[in-house]
């Protein structure tokens, strides 16, 4: 048993912080949390006393590529590396966003279901990372988007044997190309991709076998058509319209807005040796991008954090960028720290396993020696991070 003592708690829900709380860790799970003085003591716990402190839940990126470097063109580089390479790689990759203070990912998309033994290996703790949700291989159209790395398929019939072999490989999701994307040459972001009763086979196929979807989708056409497919969630939404925000908040969609992957291609840029087409193709669509995410912010969207890393020079483990760039564009803290906790966890489907610093979720929970209530960087320095109730070694 250990007891947390003295700190400010952000519990990931969305509640104003408590001050001078108390937590206490049996093994891996919280068994208690609240003010001091209102939570008993277990007798002989080993005592933390983390006055002047804050404490808040492990953080989630719904959306990273473990698999992806984050080089000038990682589509070019996963096209040449070997999977063993690749494999390596991701093993390094999903260390190092453990020790960032990510305890948790949902991965989306590598080739031959390498993510799935990834995982795997986490939960049985041959390496160490953060649990890792993962939908196995992307599902895209014959040259749609990431076709490199993704599984081309064509058709509703295509497409409902592609989810299969994904269920049947055990993906926790399915993740789907709605639309053309910036890294992949010669498609548009705007233009759809697949179409909605190919995705809807797909979805129905993950619905029988009770798991989620994800939609690659950042044109307005495509984005309604992922939506009227019935995906979960809509990553990047880069150019949404009234009537998509409509849409997503009458069925409940999740946005998962990746605000970091743009970020990062545009302050590189050209110099940094990024290709032409994605330069241009992100110079096209980044205003758009923000103006989308505050209006679906301000419509009451459902947003979870992603941060897409392994796209150019978007490093593994900065999940505190994506909080500082969602700040930036009109989020308070308080949200965003939320929308990286209790809101990633229900888009993930584990919210009754992590998300809040409740009694009975596994003890992820992360020591700040700054208040991000005041200063959201003030995730870019973590003092301490628990794992299901064990210290993360810095
Ligand atoms: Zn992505």
């Amino acid at each position: 048993m250990k007891v947390l003592k003295g700190f400010q708690l952000i519990d990931g829900t969305g509640s104003a912080p408590v001050e001078d709380a108390l937590l206490v860790i049996d093994n891996d799970t919280i068994s208690g949390v609240g003010k001091a003085g209102e939570v008993p003591v277990p007798e002989g716990a080993e005592v933390l006393d983390l006055t002047g402190k804050t404490v808040l839940p492990g953080l989630i990126d719904a959306h990273v590529h473990l698999f992806f470097d984050p080089v000038a063109d990682p589509l070019s580089l996963a096209l040449q590396e070997s999977d063993n390479t690749a494999t390596i790689r991701a093993v390094r990759n999903g260390a190092k966003t453990l020790r960032a203070g990510v305890t948790t990912v949902r991965d989306l998309g590598w080739r031959n279901f390498a993510n799935l033994d990834l995982r795997n290996a986490v939960a049985l703790g041959i390496v160490p990372g953060p649990r890792i949700v993962a939908c196995g291989q992307i599902l895209t159209m014959t040259g749609g988007h990431a076709w490199s790395c993704g599984l081309e398929v064509d058709g509703p019939e295509g497409l409902r044997k592609g989810a299969r072999q994904q269920l049947r490989a055990g993906a926790d999701l399915i993740k789907l190309m709605a639309t053309g994307g910036v890294l992949t040459p010669g498609v548009e972001p705007g233009s759809p991709q697949l179409e909605e009763e190919e995705m809807r086979a797909a979805i129905t196929e993950a619905l029988k076998a009770g798991k989620r979807s994800a939609a690659h989708a950042q044109g307005t056409e495509g984005i309604k058509n992922a939506i009227r497919a019935g995906i979960t969630s809509i990553e990047h939404g880069m150019i949404l319209d009234e009537e998509a925000v409509e849409m997503m908040l009458e069925r409940g969609v999740y946005l998962v807005p990746t605000l970091s992957a743009p970020y990062w291609i545009n302050l590189k840029g050209l110099d940094a040796g990024i290709p032409q087409y994605i330069v241009a193709k992100n110079k096209n669509i980044m205003e758009k991008h923000k103006k989308s995410f505050q209006m679906a912010l301000k419509a009451g969207v459902k947003i979870a954090m992603g941060t897409d890393a392994g796209t150019p020079f978007n490093e593994h483990g900065q999940s505190h960028m994506e909080l500082k760039l969602m700040v930036e564009q009109g989020m308070t803290p308080l949200t965003a720290i939320t929308a990286a906790t209790q809101t990633a966890a229900a888009l993930l489907g584990i919210g009754d396993e992590v998300g809040t610093l409740t009694p009975g979720k596994q003890a992820d929970l992360l020591i700040l020696d700054r208040d991000p209530l005041e200063d959201i960087t003030a995730l870019s320095q973590i003092n301490r991070i628990f794992k299901a109730g064990k210290i993360v070694k810095p």
